[in-house]
């Protein structure tokens, strides 16, 4: 599968926010937005961010917003939204929920790796594996019941050693529940949206999607 792999410091900057894209350095004053909130390009401090922005502008940066933070591209974004038209419930919410599903978050969420890039990294090269069989597709959709774990042949890498204290003090979303002895989580059930806590307004998506 297709993805960005251009700058990501950038696209905080085209968002004029922080996206937490890069883990740790994103919460030190390394993080490009501390040092230089501007939008990227040469001529990005005199451009915008303009100061009327349309409807539509305000749609679109939302719906940018959330794949950039998810590390999806366009063409699976979409056909996220259209299987949550499909499915019952606050669209927008369900939109989210398939989002938050995906393995490269949950391993995230659980606290194996420090941004969702790097889970995808991880899971790209085998290191999870979910229900006991090995799993290296980060846009997995997981479901409730499922348990996910550091595959076996990779619990003595550096990487993982010491990761059991790291677990037991990272704060898991409480749809989910982590075992840090066993390296290893389980889904309690899909979130609600209640539970997703991504700063993202999902009805303006929906609204530039059903234009
Ligand atoms: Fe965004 Fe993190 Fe880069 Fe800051 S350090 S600009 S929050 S990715």
């Amino acid at each position: 599968m297709a993805r960005y792999i251009g700058p990501v410091c950038k696209l905080c900057r085209r968002e004029g926010e922080k996206l937490y894209l890069k883990g740790e350095r994103c919460f030190t004053p390394k993080c490009a937005i501390e040092k230089r909130n501007q939008p990227p390009g040469q001529h990005g401090a005199s451009r915008t961010f303009r100061k009327k922005v349309s409807d539509y502008g305000i749609q679109l940066r939302e719906k940018q917003k959330a794949r950039r933070i998810y590390g999806v591209l366009e063409r699976q974004f979409r056909r996220y939204y259209a299987d949550s038209t499909r499915r019952s419930g606050v669209t927008g919410a369900v939109l989210l929920q398939y989002l938050e599903s995906r393995l490269d978050n949950v391993v995230f969420r659980l606290g194996f790796a420090s941004s969702r890039k790097q889970a995808r990294q991880l899971i790209d090269h085998g290191h999870f594996s979910v229900n006991g069989r090995k799993v290296t597709v980060p846009s997995y959709l997981v479901k409730p019941g499922d348990k996910i774990a550091v595959a076996e042949g990779s619990r003595k890498s550096v990487f993982f050693a010491g990761m059991d204290k790291e677990l037991k003090s990272a704060r898991t979303p409480g749809w989910l529940t982590v075992d840090a002895q066993q390296l290893s989580g389980s889904v309690l059930n899909l979130p609600s949206r209640e539970q997703i806590d991504t700063p993202l307004k999902e009805q303006l998506i929906i609204e530039f999607y059903s234009r």
